[in-house]
């Protein structure tokens, strides 16, 4: 695949030959752990995202990847091979940024075809290729077209040509749909899915938004402050945070903790029970034998089109978040709803501890 004398072997265990593994890995700017202490190893093909606040390190974990930057401390291997020490051009390995950096005097195919000039490959072998690396991002055509002459969704493609054209083993993408709006992000999304699994190359992804971390990812690492906070498939993470931040950061967190769990569910502890799993009733109706149950007043109610969100401060003190369908009942009656004394109830095993086994 590449001439830097790495052994590409076909059948390799995934516990032998990650794609990546990060042992150990830390770095200092000055006094700031940026990066404090990572381990990690993703397998071959894995469309991996890293998801976290800003500042949580991610940006910095990638460029360490990709050779921009030296660990403090810690071990970095591409497919079992230490690399640690060597420079970015002798790793096989290609980064998208958010801001695509296209040189704007240059032709889409100029573009898509600038790393392979530089490392001396042939006319006719970059042309084929670049027109191969425009076609898999859906923008046959385009060549001739200066950058400007692009949308946004197609200048990401042609970053996104720029990297594949090297066809390297592994992809770093720093919050590369960040500068797109909400539509557009969201369908380049699914492309950047597909086309993922259809090319089959190893996938970093850093992003701060976790709705799209759990539409692509395979598995998420959530970081917090330079460490990984929890490492797991997007359902896992979704049903089982393993911490109150995780809870918070992926999704609504609705926390249940103290006296307010011994209150409602019989037990103190920290406990997150998703809005959608939430049934809101008059405060007459019966509670739900065996169900959870817990009464209070709405304070808010904002209707989001698809859905209805009422926030409910409880009795026993606290509030939880409710995200009903609006599939009936009328938007008027559920805005009327302010102020009213309510009953929650939930099924018992939508009750989630944090940090709980699963
Ligand atoms: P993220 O990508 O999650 O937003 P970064 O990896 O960019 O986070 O940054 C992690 C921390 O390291 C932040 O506190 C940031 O200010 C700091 N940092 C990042 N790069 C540098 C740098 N070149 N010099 C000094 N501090 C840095
Ligand atoms: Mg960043």
């Amino acid at each position: 695949m590449t001439s830097l004398g790495e052994q590409v072997t076909t059948e390799t265990p995934p516990d032998t030959a990650a794609a990546v593994s990060l042992r150990g890995l830390r770095k200092m700017f000055g006094e700031v752990a940026a990066v404090d202490g990572v381990d990690l190893d993703l397998a071959e093909g894995e469309f991996f995202s890293m998801l976290g606040p800003s500042g949580s390190g991610k940006t910095t974990v990638l460029r360490m990847i990709a050779g921009f930057e030296a660990p403090t401390a810690g071990r970095i291997l591409l497919g079992g091979v230490d690399v640690t020490e060597r420079p970015p051009y002798a790793r096989d390995v290609n980064t998208v940024f958010q801001d695509y950096a296209l040189f704007p005097h240059m032709s889409v195919q100029q573009n898509v075809e600038y790393g392979l000039r530089v490392k001396g490959v042939d006319r006719r072998s970059r042309r084929t290729r670049a027109l191969e690396a425009l076609e898999t991002v859906r923008l046959e055509g385009f060549g001739d077209r200066r950058p400007s002459q692009l949308s946004g969704g197609q200048r990401q493609r042609v970053a996104l040509a720029r990297a594949l054209v090297n066809r390297p083993k592994l992809l770093l993408l720093d919050e590369p749909l960040g500068a797109l709006d909400l539509k557009l992000r969201r369908e380049m999304q699914l492309e950047l899915k597909a086309l993922q699994r259809d090319v089959g190359i190893t996938f970093v992804f850093v992003t701060h938004d976790q709705e799209e971390a759990l539409t692509m990812s395979d598995r998420i690492a959530v970081f917090n402050g330079g460490r990984i906070e929890q490492l797991a498939g997007p359902a896992e993470l979704y049903e089982h945070p393993a911490s109150a931040f995780v809870a918070g950061f992926v999704g609504t967190s609705n926390l249940l903790e103290g006296d307010v769990a011994s209150a409602i569910l019989g037990t103190p502890g920290l406990f997150t029970v998703r809005p959608e799993k939430i049934d809101m009733h008059t405060r007459t109706a019966d509670a739900v034998p065996g169900s959870c149950t817990a009464t209070g007043v709405v304070r808010e109610v904002v209707y989001l089109g698809s859905a209805t969100q009422t926030v409910v401060d409880l009795d026993a003190g606290g509030s939880l978040i409710v995200l009903q369908q609006n599939q009936q009942g009328s938007v008027q009656d559920k805005l009327a709803l302010r102020g009213a004394q309510v009953r929650l109830s939930w099924r018992r095993e939508h009750t989630v501890e944090i940090g709980g086994s699963a």
